[in-house]
């Protein structure tokens, strides 16, 4: 009898453990005591935003109260930021020989953004630095370079990157570089070069995390068999729930999580949500002529189309289309965690790099709202502190120790 009931008790505790713990819904009074508990206590860590861009081209200053873009101090504030990854990137469309020139004035601006403002601000390079300026009470600011062609092919780049504080690069933009195939792209490389894996390597070596977002489905697993280290996607949803080459299959995840990388759930609408993908395909086009013409137009002036100007262009026309709720970015979050488990989840909007967020998510000032949605939807507050933040801090102590490792050895 003793013996039966304590087998019954083992059985019932196992069957309870493999229920995820989303499962359960939490009642509204419950769940708002439990998000502002993980508010007080979560470091969340943003690994994409593209602002730096704003900074550089605009004189863009992160202290602005009112701006329209998704990123500011303010808002970071209103946000519970804990860290934020600035994306380096360069259009795949710059001249070749100046990538590397633009990538060092975007990095430049980003450490003029933070020594300007020191006392809310400091630039983090490791997991430690992240929690260290947390318990500070200062936002932990990163870097990112957004498309491995902002190299130029030349390795000895990656290093000089590193020196100066980037800790992620994304193998691909949206088109192939010499050495990696691109979703965005007709494939050239089968995925990776000989090249392509020895920037893997090296990144490794470095500590500097191998960025999947953007890459083809063959590029991803390429990089999966030759990284010694967790990789991550930075920015990339679910394809099973929006189907477009930028998202990540299920089959995708679950060698994510084999591999113990993180992927990080972008809030675009367009890889959020069917409906509005399928609708903004219809007028992409049009948008994209009406862009050329507006560009066409200051070019003739010998200026850049603003980005204010830029933002009304397309918010006129993508007006209309059927923009999905912020709980989208729930759903995808609780594919990615049924898929690949709770310990491969993360966050990784792409503000200031998209031009449509979800309803209820314009910003990052919002991202409470989300914790709210998780805390309805039964999260425990262990799990919500892992997908906030705890995945990647965990991603980046793992690739700073291979990255030890590998230096030590020769
Ligand atoms: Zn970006
Ligand atoms: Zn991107």
């Amino acid at each position: 009898m003793q013996k039966s009931r304590r087998l019954l008790k083992v059985l019932l505790a196992c069957s309870l453990a493999a229920i995820p713990s989303f499962s359960f819904q939490r009642p509204p009074a419950e769940a708002e005591k439990t998000a502002e508990q993980v508010l007080r206590q979560a470091i969340i860590i943003d690994t994409h935003a593209d602002t730096p861009q704003m900074m550089l081209d605009e004189g863009y200053d992160l202290a602005q109260p009112d701006s329209t873009f998704m990123v500011s101090i303010p808002k970071m504030r209103q946000g519970h930021l804990g860290a934020e990854f600035f994306s380096i990137w360069v259009d795949v469309t710059w001249p070749k020989q100046d990538l590397i020139h633009r990538a060092l004035d975007l990095m430049d601006v980003v450490y003029e953004q933070v020594g300007r403002h020191s006392d809310v601000l400091g630039m983090a390079t490791t997991a430690d630095e992240i929690v260290r300026l947390h318990l500070q009470g200062k936002f932990a600011i990163l870097m990112g370079v957004e498309g491995g062609h902002i190299i130029e092919d030349d390795l000895r780049v990656l290093d000089i990157y590193q020196r100066l504080g980037v800790r992620y690069m994304t193998l691909t933009h949206t088109a192939n570089t010499d050495w990696a195939d691109s979703s965005g792209d007709q494939a050239k490389w089968n995925g990776l070069t000989d090249l392509g894996k020895q920037v893997v390597q090296r990144m490794n070596r470095l500590g500097m995390m191998v960025d999947i977002s953007h890459v083809s489905d063959k590029t991803f697993y390429d990089a999966l068999a030759v990284t010694r280290a967790p990789v991550i996607a930075s920015h990339s949803s679910c394809r099973a729930l929006c189907n477009v080459p930028r998202n990540m299959t299920d089959d995708m995840i679950r060698a994510l999580a084999k591999n113990g990388g993180v992927m990080d759930i972008n809030f675009y609408s367009g890889f959020l949500s069917q409906a509005y993908a399928d609708a903004y395909k219809k007028i992409e086009k049009q948008l994209d002529a009406q862009l050329a013409a507006a560009r066409a137009r200051y070019a003739s002036q010998g200026k850049r189309l603003p980005y204010p100007e830029e933002q009304e262009i397309e918010h006129s026309l993508l007006g209309g289309l059927p923009v999905p709720s912020y709980t989208v970015i729930a759903d995808h979050i609780d594919h990615a965690v049924q898929v690949g488990g709770v310990d491969h989840v993360g966050l990784g909007s792409d503000f200031d790099g998209i031009d449509s967020a979800p309803k209820g998510m314009e910003d990052v000032s919002k991202l409470p709202d989300l914790v709210r949605e998780l805390a309805r939807r039964g999260y425990s507050e262990q799990d919500m502190k892992k997908i906030l933040g705890g995945n990647l801090l965990r991603v980046m102590r793992q690739v700073e120790r291979v990255s030890h490792e590998m230096r030590a050895r020769n």
